[in-house]
């Protein structure tokens, strides 16, 4: 598995929204050296509210090649480093094989839906980190799928929650405004990302 570095083409499609590949910079200056992500990462206020105590718990699973992670990844103000790295090879370009590091804030997102939804399912995760080949390529197949997404940035998932309605988990995000919320609801999942507050 290699780390692929790209422009940065989600900016392209979104004014007046800060540059995630510079955070995700940020990010690696961190990895390569010490301490946690408190300062650089903070989380949308409705989704700090939602994840209330001293931890933060996920539960995800990748549908493409069963990989999973639960457990905490946030403890006392910041991302567990360890859990972040599992959790980056889970959301890695399963047909490229390629990861990235990605945006904590958007387990954030996943965990608070979550939490709100009362669900103790983990997420199944269809597609999370897209590399610019890969979007392309399904951009060419579908309308629906932008040429800006935020999922080549490590700020986007799309996913399914067992038990729990598409509409409903969109709903519910869309009222947390926790970020980008697309509903997809012929084939049953949701397009959630950490990026600014929107639905489609
Ligand atoms: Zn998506």
């Amino acid at each position: 598995m290699r780390l692929f570095a790209h422009s940065c083409p989600a900016c392209e499609g979104l004014e007046g929204f800060s540059c995630p590949e510079a955070e995700i910079a940020t990010r690696r200056a961190f990895l390569a050296g010490v301490g946690g992500f408190a300062t650089t990462f903070l989380a949308a206020p409705a989704v700090a509210q939602a994840l209330t105590g001293s931890t933060r718990r996920i539960a995800i699973r990748r549908v493409q090649t069963g990989d999973s992670f639960e457990g905490i990844y946030w403890r006392e103000g910041r991302y567990e480093r360890e859990a972040l790295r599992r959790l980056d090879a889970i959301m890695r370009d399963p047909g490229m094989d390629e990861a990235t590091p990605m945006d904590p804030r958007l387990f954030d997102v996943l965990a608070s839906v979550r939490e709100r939804l009362g669900s103790d399912e983990a997420w199944l995760v269809i597609s999370g980190y897209r590399t610019p080949e890969t979007n392309a390529s399904r951009a060419r197949q579908s309308r629906r799928v932008s040429r800006a997404s935020l999922h080549m940035s490590g700020m986007a998932a799309d996913c399914r929650l067992p038990g729990r309605e598409a509409l409903g988990i969109a709903r519910a995000a869309a009222d947390m405004q926790t970020g980008g919320v697309g509903l997809y609801r012929r084939d049953g999942f949701v397009h959630l990302d950490c990026g600014p507050a929107r639905r489609w």
